[in-house]
């Protein structure tokens, strides 16, 4: 197999089998968790595996709500076959409740619901420290934000909702999108506890990579937890 590209935990490798196909191999030696641009890393044992099986079980729930996605099926513990598509360099976040940035940047206070979803627009760019977009500079790089909008709200409908039902708020998350040869669009990348902001309904713990971020403690049995919640969803 020949390297395509590394991008933190996510490295993608042509797969011998079908031109149209990529293979993810996400695992314990791609597991490393970073935070603050980098600057803080670590490697937990298991930590791929749970990003992956999360991933996994997160992509075939919107496929069967009809969002395309570029999931295919899950090889072994930690690797994911996945449909080719060219990564667009967006970090699309949507936002249910204040946390993280927003707070930091605004004058919301941390928990404050919002009144409506939102979306928001981050450059994919570390050496740029990935800055906040508007809608008419996506536009000026070419991009239309209005499909991204449109799908990202579907999606967090879906999982608000599903998370609801888990005993989990689901504040914040982020996706990425990526277009087929044919210029269809699919969600990409992974959706994991490393890119949502999950709170326990009802009181302050958290299943998310703020543990890691903020020095509040271990996410791999936080992960585990979000895992063994969705289990029972993964047959239905
Ligand atoms: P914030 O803008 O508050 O830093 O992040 C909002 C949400 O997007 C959080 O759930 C956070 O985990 C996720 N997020 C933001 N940037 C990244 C990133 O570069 N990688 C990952 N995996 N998630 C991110």
């Amino acid at each position: 197999m020949k390297k395509l590209l590394a991008i933190l935990s996510v490295v993608l490798f042509a797969n011998q089998a079908s031109a149209d196909q990529l293979k993810f191999e996400i695992g314990d030696i791609f597991s490393c968790v970073t935070a603050g641009n980098g600057e803080k890393e670590d490697h937990p044992l298991g930590k791929g595996s749970l990003c992956c099986s999360i991933s996994s079980i997160i992509f075939e729930k919107l496929s069967k709500e009809l969002i395309p996605t570029h999931y295919i099926n899950m090889v072994g513990a930690n690797k994911m076959i996945c449909k080719t598509v060219s990564i667009v360099p967006l970090e699309v976040i949507c936002r249910n409740r204040a946390a993280g940035s927003i707070v930091r940047e605004t004058t919301l206070v941390e928990g404050a619901p919002l009144p409506q979803p939102i979306v928001e627009f981050f450059l994919k760019d570390d050496s740029k420290h990935d800055p906040l977009l508007t809608p008419d500079r996506v536009r000026l790089m070419g991009y239309n934000p209005d499909p991204f909008v449109e799908m990202t709200l579907r999606i967090n409908d879906y999982l608000r909702q599903m998370f609801y039902i888990l005993g989990i708020d689901l504040v914040d998350f982020k996706v990425e999108y990526g277009y087929d040869a044919h210029g269809d669009l699919y969600l990409a990348d992974e959706i994991s506890p490393d890119s949502m902001r999950l709170w326990k309904i009802g009181s302050d713990e958290r299943f998310d990579k703020d543990l890691f971020r903020n020095d509040e403690g271990d996410i791999v049995p936080a992960y585990r937890e979000i895992l063994d919640r969705l289990q029972p969803l993964a047959i239905q």
